[in-house]
């Protein structure tokens, strides 16, 4: 039989009191209810103690409180980043990553004091990736669909219950493309922010670079920041890197995080991994001060993860040496740009930036067997 009951999780304060309205009830329930979802993560109508038996008997009738179930997690041993992995409605499956203060952003050596009372949860957007980004897990899984704004606020409120602590950070950097999925990854924001307690400040949405929806941001003077997967500013070497320069090249790239940085006047950050010999040679870092300097931004250097599953076909580039990128860092900083060199989290548990794509057992079949079976016949 069908469940023909509403599914309220994701629903705006509007949207939830029109649906109380639906079934006889005044309006300000609506505003408990949201209350109830996002601020206090309640899981059950039963849990909503402070609503009549009668309404709650009433929603129980009408109404579910959907999202998405924590089926496993994992929790690194080595700096306690732990990975969710979650079962959508559908039986697809998802992950988000929890990451300590302790291995999040770090300025040099020295974790700066806010830092200490950081909690950063990594969603993911979509389930797999259409973009197939040479370096990238997700990638390799293929394309799924997007995820709804329920799902995406489901999995911070699944990660607060999961450690019992405040998530101060949320980053849009798990799997799929956020921009992709533009009007529920900026749905789920307001959610947080209005509902949830999470700063705009402290929300990041990360794009590989869609260029029309960075200008959508502008056009609509969104308060989360933006981040943009660079990794390098000469188009030779990022169209290698991420097939979507193809289509979007630096310069039309750069023309839309001018207009972001005009018309919202907020800094954005690069992102960078330095590949060696790919993208960490003097030129290379010519070009890439010479882009940064545009308009108000930071450098996060990224270390590469290296993806365990499977080799991405054609792409066998590792990891700049250490000394190397703390050389680049330097001479960017020389150049007056502020720069963070991130830390790996989660490395261990392939929870790390770009290994999100599900152990085996969990992926549905995809483009990671077309890939590897490309690789086989190209040996
Ligand atoms: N699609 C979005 C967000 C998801 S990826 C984007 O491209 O920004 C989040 C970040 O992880 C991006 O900066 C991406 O370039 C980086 N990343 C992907 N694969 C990686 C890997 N193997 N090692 C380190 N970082 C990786």
């Amino acid at each position: 039989m069908i469940d023909e009951r509403k599914n309220l999780m994701g629903l705006t304060k509007e949207e939830l009191s029109g649906f109380v309205r639906g079934i006889g009830e005044p309006s300000y329930r609506g505003a408990q209810l949201f209350n109830w979802l996002y601020a206090r993560d309640a899981t059950s109508f039963a849990a909503m103690t402070d609503l009549g038996m009668e309404f709650r008997k009433r929603l129980e009738d009408s109404a579910v409180i959907g999202g998405v179930v924590l089926e496993a997690h994992r929790r690194s041993e080595r700096d306690g980043t732990v990975k969710l992995l979650f079962a959508l409605q559908d039986g697809l499956r998802i992950e988000s990553v929890l990451i300590p203060p302790a291995s999040a952003l770090r300025d040099g050596d020295t974790a700066v004091e806010e830092e200490q009372k950081r909690l950063t949860l990594c969603v993911s957007t979509q389930v797999g990736c259409p973009l197939d980004c040479a370096f990238c897990a997700t990638g390799t899984m293929g394309f799924g669909r997007n995820l709804t704004p329920g799902e995406i606020v489901a999995q911070v409120l699944a990660g607060r219950r999961e450690t019992g602590k405040k998530i101060t950070n949320v980053v849009f950097m798990g799997m799929g493309e956020p921009l992709l999925n533009y009007d529920a990854v900026m749905n789920a924001a307001e959610l947080l922010i209005a509902g949830a307690g999470i700063t705009a400040r402290r929300i990041t949405v990360s794009t590989a670079g869609r260029v029309a929806e960075i200008r959508r941001m502008a056009d609509e003077k969104r308060r989360v920041n933006l981040a943009v997967s660079l990794h390098s500013a000469v188009d030779e070497t990022r169209t290698r890197l991420m097939p979507i320069n193809r289509k979007f090249g630096i310069p039309v790239l750069m023309d839309a995080v001018e207009y972001y940085y005009r018309k919202t006047k907020q800094r954005l950050t690069y992102e960078v991994i330095f590949f060696d010999g790919v993208n960490d040679t003097p030129g290379h870092v010519t070009r890439l001060i010479a882009l940064a300097r545009r308009v108000p931004s930071k450098i996060n250097i990224i270390p590469f993860h290296p993806i365990s599953f499977t080799h991405p076909a054609g792409f066998a580039a590792s990891l700049a040496p250490s000394p190397r990128m703390q050389e680049i860092a330097g001479e960017l900083r020389r150049a007056h740009l502020t720069v963070l060199v991130r830390t790996s989290a989660g490395e261990d548990i392939d929870a790390a930036c770009g290994q999100l794509a599900l152990s085996r057992g969990a992926r549905s079949e995809g483009r990671a067997e077309r890939r590897t079976e490309a690789a086989a016949a190209a040996r």
